[in-house]
């Protein structure tokens, strides 16, 4: 028989710098393939998918803002730049055989269509994956609180956040040998501890909502998967 999902709806954060690859800026062909490649196993366990692209890689609000710009203004370039990830990532997922849409948080008609809550729980349950664009469509916050607040709307049963290290670690595991990974924490446990997660806001939302989060490291290969799985990968935080 072969192995069952653990999960039914499941929310991928995914960082704008997933995209770039080795390069310094944009969006690297090869790594974006291999992105939706990883996204593809799941769609084929029969899973609902769901991803929250970030920006990061083309322009962060807060980079702006440290160069003098007005912080509003340049929140909405980082919320456009999310909007081309987006863009590309359903584009990549279009030819590989998955049905995308992309759903934006600010009005932008003749580019994609507008998040609508209802649609974007249509497309999930026609097995199409939805990929939420422009943050939360406000500026002074992140995707990674799109993630928690999108999440939490379409009754994802997990927040999947994607990083470069497979887990959560009690020391960074480049500088600290005895560095151990935890399998499992509770959101007080990250408090208490500060392991910096996600973002404040975010984390709050999970709290609140008893979303779990898991974060786990989308260069390893199979590692999505087998979250989805149910099996011991990254780091699990519940409430
Ligand atoms: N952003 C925003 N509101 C949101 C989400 C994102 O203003 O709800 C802006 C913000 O400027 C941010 C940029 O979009 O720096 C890109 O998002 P983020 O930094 O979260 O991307 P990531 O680090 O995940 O690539």
């Amino acid at each position: 028989m072969s192995a069952q999902p653990a999960h039914h709806r499941i929310l991928l954060k995914l960082s704008g710098e997933a995209l770039m690859g080795d390069d310094a800026f944009g969006i690297n062909r090869a790594t974006i393939v291999r992105m939706v490649q990883e996204i593809a196993e799941v769609t084929q366990l029969g899973v609902e998918v769901a991803v929250v692209i970030g920006g990061g890689n083309i322009f962060r609000g807060v980079a702006g803002g440290a160069e003098g710009m007005d912080r509003a203004t340049a929140d909405y370039m980082g919320m456009l730049a999310t909007v081309m990830n987006a863009l590309a990532l359903a584009d990549t997922m279009n030819k590989q055989g998955l049905t995308a849409r992309v759903m934006s948080a600010i009005g932008i008609q003749e580019v994609v269509e507008p998040y609508v809550r209802p649609k974007a729980l249509q497309y999930l349950e026609e097995g199409k994956v939805v990929v939420f664009a422009a943050g939360t469509g406000n500026p002074f916050f992140t995707t990674d609180t799109a993630a928690a607040l999108r999440g939490a709307e379409i009754g994802a049963d997990l927040v999947l956040k994607a990083t470069k290290v497979d887990g959560v670690y009690s020391a960074d595991p480049k500088k600290d040998p005895n560095a151990t990974r935890y399998t499992s924490l509770t959101f007080d446990e990250a408090m208490v501890k500060n392991l910096g997660i996600m973002d404040a806001t975010a984390f709050a939302l999970c709290r609140d909502q008893k979303l779990p989060i898991r974060v786990f490291s989308i260069f390893k290969p199979g590692a999505f998967k087998r979250v989805v799985l149910g099996e011991d990968e990254g780091t699990l935080v519940y409430a």
